[in-house]
């Protein structure tokens, strides 16, 4: 009997060593001290033994047991700590990594600097007007007083459709739009997308306007002068002297060439204005009297004064940019600047 239960130690040893889950080690259990396990079975056996002999094997019986007790104990043990160590490696955070962060996309250049001239434009009570982008020939240009063969239409490269009408070359059209269907006064800007057959570091097919219009009685050219000398001074938060040049434009008349005292160097010289202290910024005039009579605006009662100017020239001077491809290329590293 005493070799029985070392043979049953010793098997139970080697079962409680190779179980790898609870679960199997909980079987173990059963089976050797269940209720109707191995060593329950061994005690049953004392009672055919000689009352001399009984006390001895009861006391192997017992040690047997808590052997293996002993041995079941560590071995769970064991298995809880493996559980845990497998579910931390499995779980692991590697916290050095680099996060993948989130970026926030932004307005792109030039629709910043539209919003910005919308924003000091309603502030002076003017309203935002936006017009087709195909046009007639008539709207383009002969109820903006270029007529046919006049050579003013050669000053502009238009893009023709197959239908014999225009892609828009300028905003100017949107203008005869608002004077043919609104009566004096009028206050309005009218930005928006024009197109041109030229690409360069400074020009490129597609590109952005926007053209002021005032129709009141007693307008004046310093009415002009003082609402773009007010804008300029808004958009580039800073005073700058204006400079105008006569010139000629079909649709206005006197006409001007507007120069701005250089926004970087403030008229020392540099190499934005290329040492001249000045840039050209725009073209303005008061608006011809045959350009109010095509829409019916009695030019005896009523003046105009217009300017209009590129989105890009002022998204250039405004940002410091100086090619004018740079805004359409769609380089993110670029984009991500503004
Ligand atoms: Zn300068």
């Amino acid at each position: 009997m005493q070799q029985d239960l070392e043979n049953m130690v010793s098997a139970a040893h080697q079962a409680i060593k190779a179980v790898d889950n609870l679960q199997a080690l909980a079987e173990i259990r059963v089976h050797y001290l269940g209720k109707k396990g191995t060593l329950t079975d061994l005690l049953k056996g004392l009672g055919t033994l000689s009352p001399e002999e009984r006390p001895r094997i009861g006391q192997l019986v017992n040690e047997a047991k808590e052997k293996i007790q002993e041995q079941i104990e560590i071995r769970s043990q064991n298995l809880i700590q493996n559980q845990l160590q497998q579910k931390l490696e499995s779980q692991r955070l590697d916290v050095t990594l680099p996060g993948r962060g989130e970026n926030l996309g932004t307005a792109h250049p030039l629709n910043q600097v539209r919003e910005r001239v919308e924003t000091i434009f309603k502030s002076m009570g003017f309203k935002i007007i936006e017009g087709p982008e195909i046009e007639s020939e008539y709207y383009n240009f002969t109820a903006l007083n270029i007529p046919e063969h006049h050579p003013a239409r050669a000053m502009q490269d238009t893009f023709y459709l197959e239908d014999g009408n225009l892609l828009r070359t300028h905003t100017s059209p949107t203008q005869i739009h608002v004077m043919e269907t609104q009566k004096p006064p009028i206050r309005i800007l009218t930005p928006g997308r024009v197109f041109r057959h030229e690409y360069d570091h400074s020009h490129t097919p597609m590109f952005h306007q926007f053209e002021m219009l005032i129709i009141d009685e007693h307008t004046t050219m310093s009415d002009l002068k003082g609402i773009l000398s007010d804008f300029l001074n808004h958009f580039f938060e800073s005073e700058f002297e204006l400079r105008f040049r006569a010139s000629y434009f079909p649709f206005t008349e006197p006409s001007a060439e507007v120069d701005i005292q250089c926004v970087k160097c403030h008229g020392k010289g540099c190499r934005v204005c290329k040492g001249t202290g000045w840039l050209e910024i725009l073209g303005c005039g008061m608006v011809h009297p045959n350009v109010l009579a095509a829409c019916n605006i009695d030019s005896e009662r009523y003046q105009g004064c217009a300017f209009g100017m590129g989105i890009e020239r002022l998204a250039m001077l405004y940002y410091g940019i100086d090619d004018i491809r740079l805004l359409f290329e769609n380089d993110l590293r670029f984009l991500r600047q503004f």
